[in-house]
């Protein structure tokens, strides 16, 4: 028996920094969104152990891994002796800003208290999910969601309206810390409206939306790497209606109408050897 699972990527359509915590971090205030983007990971029940094989990226394939390292957390708490083989399929770019590495720990963890029985709560999920990364949280929930803290105080936001979407991630990745202590010492760049990019999306109004993307992390990716600057402006030239580099980037999205204006973008971009990719958001039926 395998079991599927998509693991969905995410983008910042805000991205405020409000301070700087005592314990070092960076407390954030994000309007998250999940996109269709996803990795797809496969579990096979074992008699014992963890394995891990994955295909289709440079992530480390062991230990290191949050994929393995949310199978253990999981493992603890099934009590018995459980067994799982995961093969993770990589398709989301990796260190590129879309939350890959977390969206596959939310899956894992996911998977995992449905397959071994374990039946977490939700809100026990979450916490878990806050001690492998602080987008991990968001991930599990998937969605529209205002993200506060670390990133890990949640508020789920209506559904943004669905709008296609082109990312641009160049062939370079970029660490978060590096893009924080760039950010930490030279604090500059557009402050986002984070209360009229939520009644954008209330009001389901996508031209608000684009005039409201903002990510103040932005120009101190652009300080390490300028290059991002152009894939904005070429992007828009190509037809995005907006233009936004993602968390710390340094993936650059364009917003469109919807995924076949996505599409024809992406087919008019003038790619320097990035890597193009058309999607659009997304946003689980709840009940
Ligand atoms: P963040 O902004 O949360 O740092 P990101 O989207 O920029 O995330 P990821 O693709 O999650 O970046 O990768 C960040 C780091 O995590 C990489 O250096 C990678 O080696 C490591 N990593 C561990 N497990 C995974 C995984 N399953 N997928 C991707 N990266 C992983």
């Amino acid at each position: 028996m395998v079991i599927k699972v998509y693991a969905r990527a995410k983008i910042n359509l805000t991205l405020d920094v409000l301070g700087k915590r005592p314990d070092g971090y960076h407390q954030v205030e994000t309007v998250m969104q999940s996109i269709e983007l996803h990795d797809c990971l496969e579990f096979t029940p074992l008699e014992d152990g963890v394995s891990l094989t994955v295909a289709g990226g440079e992530v480390p394939s062991g230990a290191d891994n949050l994929v393995y390292r949310a199978a253990l957390l999981m493992r603890k708490l099934a009590g018995d002796k459980k067994g799982i083989s995961i093969k993770l399929n990589k398709n989301i770019p990796v260190a590129a800003g879309l939350g890959g590495g977390s969206a596959d720990a939310a899956a894992t963890l996911s998977a995992l208290n449905e397959i071994w029985g374990i039946h977490l709560p939700a809100r026990d999920l979450l916490s878990l999910g806050e001690k492998l990364g602080s987008d991990v949280p968001f991930c599990l929930l998937g969605g529209t969601a205002l993200a506060g803290g670390r990133g890990e105080l949640l508020e789920s936001l209506p559904p943004c309206p669905r709008m296609g979407l082109v990312l641009v991630k160049p062939s370079f990745g970029v660490s978060t810390a590096s893009v924080y202590r760039a950010y930490d010492s030279c604090p500059s760049g557009k402050r986002p409206g984070t209360v009229a990019m939520i009644k954008a999306i209330g009001e389901r109004d996508i031209d608000c939306i684009v005039q409201n993307l903002a990510n103040v992390l932005e120009i101190a990716t652009i300080s390490m790497h300028p290059e991002i600057a152009g894939i904005k402006k070429r992007l828009l030239e190509a037809g995005a209606l907006g233009v936004l580099m993602s968390g710390s980037g340094p993936t650059v999205f364009g917003v469109t109408a919807d995924l076949e204006a996505a599409r024809a973008v992406a087919d008019r971009y003038p790619n320097c050897g990035e890597r193009v990719l058309a999607t659009e958001t997304f946003n689980p039926e709840r009940s």
